[in-house]
This record gives structure tokens, sequence and C-alpha cells, in this order.
């Protein structure tokens, strides 16, 4: 099978059957109302933060297939992570797809599944509005 193949298949089998989607009553973080007009992508990240270790991260919204399954591909690579461990592989994710230098070292996982974005600038915003999402609570 075609790399691109299996890619497009990872992307759809998170779009279709999302992980970890849903929001809960009692977030540590929660995110702004995270809205992309070009696309109408409209997601919120959850995350349950406890001595430094990401315990939980939830995801909700709607949008086009790059954005929503990239929140479920976040939540599932990030849970269990510590915060720090969490900050460098988000840094790796939008550095690949934005066409930068990045630590090849860094587990990306299904994450990995969206390199090809970088080919395709205009949807850059639909794969990286959730990870800078749960970027941004994080730092705070
Ligand atoms: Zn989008």
């Amino acid at each position: 099978m075609r790399l691109e193949n299996l890619y497009r298949q990872i992307i759809m089998d998170h779009y279709k059957n999302p992980r970890n989607k849903g929001l809960t009553s009692d977030p540590t973080y929660q995110s702004e109302h995270i809205k992309n007009p070009s696309c109408g992508d409209d997601i919120t990240i959850q995350s349950k933060v406890k001595d430094g270790v990401i315990e939980d991260i939830r995801h909700d919204g709607t949008g086009c297939s790059i954005c929503c399954s990239s929140a479920s591909v976040l939540s599932q690579r990030l849970k269990q992570t510590t915060v720090d461990e969490a900050l460098s592989v988000i840094t790796a994710y939008v550095n690949m797809i934005t066409n930068q230098p990045y630590d090849p070292s860094i587990e990306l996982e299904d994450a990995e599944a969206y390199e090809g974005i970088k080919d395709f600038p205009a949807r850059t915003k639909c794969a990286t509005i959730a990870w800078k999402a749960l970027e941004h609570t994080l730092k705070k």
C-alpha cells in the first residue's frame, strides 16, 4: 500500500470514529471556541492535568475532515503524556505541517499522516487549530 493511501485511511478512520470526543464538565483547561471561518471549523479542546500529566483530553465541535480528525489524533497521542512532552510533540507537529525543521526523534504516531498538508498551505489552519488551542491552554 502506498504511504499516502495509508495516511488517508488513518485520517478517515479518526474522522469517522473520533477518539475522546465529547466534553467533560470538570476540565482543568478548556480552550476558547476556536473557529476557522474559511471552512467552518469550530472546535473546543479540554484537558485534565494532574501532577504535570495530561490524564484526559476531550474535544468536540464541527468542521472539515482534516480539522475533526486531527483533534481525535491529538487526543489519542497526547493523553497520558506529561505537559512538557505534549508541548514538544505539538511543536514538532506544527513545524511538520508548516514545512519547518523539527526533531525527527519525536514520535508523532498517527499525526504523521498529516505531513502532506505542508503542500496545501490553505489547509494548515485546519490541521493545527486543535493542536494550537491545546498548546495555548497548557502554556497558561
Ligand atoms: Zn477545516
